[in-house]
């Protein structure tokens, strides 16, 4: 059985059905093991299996050769603020 991620989950991985041709790549690359493919089936869509592992590396968007994938980043990341030279305690 396929996994199916959770309904109450935040799934930041958008897949067009349309322009997906089941090509695996997506499930291949991530480094999470977020999105799950049936490997040797052409007929069935990529499953966001973990939605909530997902690191926003990008590297499924990037790799998809018909770019199907849309990430949706959550907007407190977007909105952070955070000062990151100053959290790595590089500041003189
Ligand atoms: S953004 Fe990265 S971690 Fe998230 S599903 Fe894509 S490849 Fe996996
Ligand atoms: S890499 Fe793109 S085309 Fe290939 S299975 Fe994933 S979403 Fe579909």
């Amino acid at each position: 059985m396929l996994p199916q991620p959770k309904p109450d989950v935040f799934n930041p991985i958008r897949i067009d059905e349309k322009l997906c041709i089941c090509c695996n790549l997506c499930d291949w690359i991530c480094p999470g093991d977020v999105i799950y493919k049936e490997e040797d089936n052409k007929e069935t869509m990529p499953v966001i299996a973990y939605p909530d592992e997902c690191w926003y590396c990008g590297l499924c968007d990037s790799t998809c050769p018909t770019d199907a994938i849309t990430i949706i980043f959550p907007k407190p990341m977007i909105d952070n603020q955070t000062d990151v030279v100053r959290l790595l305690g590089k500041v003189t």
